[in-house]
This record gives structure tokens, C-alpha cells and sequence, in this order.
């Protein structure tokens, strides 16, 4: 455990605290620093420097890693000692709950994945057997990897639905059928580390913006679709968050003003049931139906329990009816978006879900009718892509959401 008394001269717990979080959070953005270099960087001065430091390699958390690395002008004066953040001196637990699976994962300080383990439930099963089941996987990583858990700093969990951050509690997940679940206790009660929850797109958007492509970004929109469809937003480091937790249900944004599947929340014409994996599964069943001896039947049927990914396989085939209706979703999605970039004005938008797997088919539609239908040039400045974390971006998402409160925030000792 640090003892904060003894890391810094300031005078109050708060600036302390505070000037620890700047250093580790610059210690992270540089793989190598020199002390002189931090406190150009973050404006503290060398003597505070010298003691965070001397605390931090004292906690094996930081170490010195020569000089060979560090880019030295040629002239500069004597050569600097380099500093470097020391990965896995701590670690972090993933979880991911999304609709009929869990992801579960140990991470480095760097949200690297050291072990992970995934499993699938009926969506009739309880939330505790599921979390139960969740804990057992969880102890059997840490087994196996001879984790001590003293080591590990929190544990961080991006879950379906609204959740309330401060609680912990998940209020409300209908594709899940879970009401008022308290996350945080039964986990913290079984695990005993400090436990954050919050929505899992939302966890997303920070694992991003702290490990991932929006390192260097200020306003990040992450959109995720599968079961249900929702977005995060990180502004400057911080999750946006909006009065009630509830920003980012773009998935129940009114895309169609007549007709459109009855959604899950009780309106019609919203996103959701236009562009999530069921109802995109349900068209191509249909679909394969009438045209049993197409690609698509043929594809459907290669395998027991067909999902969308026998969809864009047909798709890839050259089926072009398949092809149609998957531009016709990504149509949608890119009004939505169109929408989002007119509201938030973000610098980046990531996609993850069904529209990273299948982003060579639904993206350039979905970045073509975003720019044309967002105002002004604010859709020709945002960039667009799909999450380069692919199906882990849930589990580093919850970790990072452990690492930024009692790690990169200090939110705890350590
Ligand atoms: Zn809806």
C-alpha cells in the first residue's frame, strides 16, 4: 500500500491526489520520460517530481529504463535517466455483460489482455447465477496466472441497460429482463476489490479513449450495435454522462415516422429495430425462406445456428439482394449518425458490434450518407471508423473503466 503522506510535499490530500494522477496519466500517454520532461509536461515542480517518483519506484510502479530510448537532441545537455510506467506491476479485472454473454479478462496497467474467458447464458437465467458464474470464471484466471490479488487494483464492469454509476446498481436492462440488480456489492462482496459499473458502450468509449484509437481525441462517439444499440461519448478524458446516466440511447432515436417494428421500449420507427442483429437476422431468415436454393439459404444452412456472420458471408458471395438490405441498415445508421454529428460534433466516431464485423460491407454507406446529411462541413471534418478491439473492446472497456477510477484517478490506494 502507498502511503499518500509520504508522496508529495503539498500541503492538502486533494492536490496530493491530484498531482499523482497527472503523473501516472503522463506516464501512460509516453512509453519513456525523463523527470524533466514530466515536469515540463505537467507544469509540477521538480521537487514534487522527485517524491511521487521516488514513491512510485519504491511500489515497483514505475522503473528506470536508461537512457538508450529516450530521443535526445544531439547537443541537449547530459543525458536524462528515462522513466517508464512498469505494465504489469498492478492489474485490473474486464467484465463485460452483454445480452446472453459474458466476457471476462485480467489486464496490465496498459489495459493489455493477460488472460480472458468468455461464456454464453439463456436469457431466462438468474443475474446472480449468472455474476456467480462470472466470479468462477474470474477465480480460475486468477489461478491459473498466479495473480496475487492484493495486486489488483479494481474491478470494472460495462453493463447492459442504464446503470447507476454512483451505486453500482444496473436499473434497468430489458434485453436482459434485469431490474435493479446491485452489481457492484455482490461483486465487491465476492471478489473484495473496489468495484465501478457503468453501461457497457459507455465502458467502450473510455477503453478507447484511454488505451485505444482516441488517445489523442477530445470528443469521441462510440457506437455500438448488436442486440441493442447504443452510444458512449468521452469529452476531454471525462465520460459524458448526461443528468440521469442515460446519455447515448441513440438506439431509440426516431429514425421512420410511420409504420417500423414495434421497439423493445414501446415506440415504433426508432434505430434499434432497424439495424440491430436480430431484426437484421430476422429479414435474412425470411429472406432464405423464399429463396431456398440462394446464397444466402446456402449459407444459413451451412452451419447449426446461423448468425450474422452467414449474413455477410453471403453478402461477401455476391448475393445482392443481402447486399441491398445491408446498405439499406447502414442507411439508417448513417442518418443516425448524421443526427449525432449535428448534436455532439465529435472528432471521432467508432463503430463496434455488427458494424465492425461486417464494416467492409455497412461502413461506406454509413460514412457516405453520414457526411451528406450532417450540417454544414461537420461531417466532412469527423473521422469514422470501426474499433480496432474488435470483440474485446467490451472487456477493455470495463477494465478501463477500474483502471481510470483507482488507478489513473486515485480514487483508492493501491
Ligand atoms: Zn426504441
Amino acid at each position: 500500500m502507498i502511503n499518500h503522506r509520504t508522496l508529495s510535499g503539498s500541503n492538502s490530500a486533494t492536490i496530493k491526489s491530484h498531482n499523482l494522477q497527472t503523473i501516472l496519466k503522463a506516464l501512460l500517454r509516453h512509453e519513456h520520460i525523463s523527470r524533466a520532461h514530466l515536469a515540463q509536461l505537467t507544469g509540477l515542480s521538480n521537487t514534487t517530481i522527485t517524491n511521487q517518483i521516488a514513491a512510485l519506484l519504491e511500489q515497483g510502479i514505475v522503473e528506470e529504463g536508461g537512457t538508450a530510448r529516450l530521443q535526445q537532441r544531439p547537443g541537449a545537455g547530459r543525458p536524462r535517466m528515462a522513466l517508464r510506467l512498469v505494465p504489469d506491476a498492478r492489474y485490473a479485472v474486464g467484465i463485460h455483460i452483454g445480452v446472453g454473454q459474458i466476457r471476462v479478462a485480467l489486464t496490465n496497467l496498459r489495459a493489455n489482455i493477460i488472460a480472458s474467458h468468455s461464456f454464453t447464458h439463456p436469457l431466462d437465467k438468474s443475474a446472480n447465477d449468472v455474476l456467480d458464474q462470472a466470479v468462477m470464471q474470474l477465480h480460475n484466471l486468477i489461478e491459473q496466472h498466479g495473480i496475487d490479488t492484493g495486486n489488483i487494483i479494481g474491478v470494472g464492469v460495462g453493463a447492459s441497460g442504464l446503470v447507476d454509476p454512483e451505486t453500482g446498481v444496473n436499473v434497468m436492462a430489458p434485453n436482459l429482463g434485469w431490474n435493479n440488480i446491485p452489481v457492484k456489492d455482490y461483486l465487491r462482496q465476492r471478489l473484495n476489490r473496489p468495484v465501478t459499473v457503468d453501461n457497457n458502450v459507455r465502458a467502450m468509449a473510455l477503453g478507447e479513449a484511454l488505451f485505444g484509437a482516441a488517445k489523442n481525441v477530445r470528443t469521441l462517439a462510440f457506437v455500438y450495435a448488436r442486440y441493442g444499440v447504443g452510444a458512449g461519448f468521452v469529452v476531454d478524458e471525462q465520460l459524458y454522462r448526461g443528468s440521469g446516466a442515460g446519455a447515448g440511447e441513440i438506439g431509440h432515436t426516431t429514425i421512420t415516422l410511420e409504420g417500423g417494428e414495434l421497439c423493445r421500449c414501446g415506440n415504433r420507427g426508432c434505430l434499434e429495430p432497424l439495424v440491430s442483429e436480430p431484426s437484421i437476422m430476422a429479414q435474412a431468415q425470411e429472406m432464405a425462406r423464399k429463396y431456398s436454393h440462394g446464397l444466402l439459404a446456402h449459407h444459413l444452412n451451412s452451419v447449426e445456428t446461423p448468425t450474422i456472420e452467414q449474413v455477410f458471408a453471403a453478402a461477401r458471395a455476391g448475393d445482392a439482394a443481402v447486399q441491398t438490405m445491408l446498405t439499406e441498415r447502414a442507411r439508417y445508421m448513417g442518418i443516425a449518425l448524421a443526427n449525432l454529428v449535428n448534436i455532439l460534433n465529435p472528432e471521432l466516431i467508432l463503430l463496434g458490434g455488427i458494424f465492425c464485423q461486417g464494416h467492409d460491407l455497412l461502413l461506406p454507406t454509413v460514412e457516405q450518407v453520414m457526411r451528406q446529411r450532417s450540417f454544414g462541413n461537420l461531417g466532412e471534418r469527423v473521422e469514422i471508423k470501426a474499433t480496432e478491439f474488435t470483440t474485446q473492446a467490451g472487456i477493455i472497456g470495463g477494465a478501463a473503466l477500474a483502471l481510470d477510477r483507482f488507478f489513473y484517478r486515485q480514487e483508492t490506494t493501491f
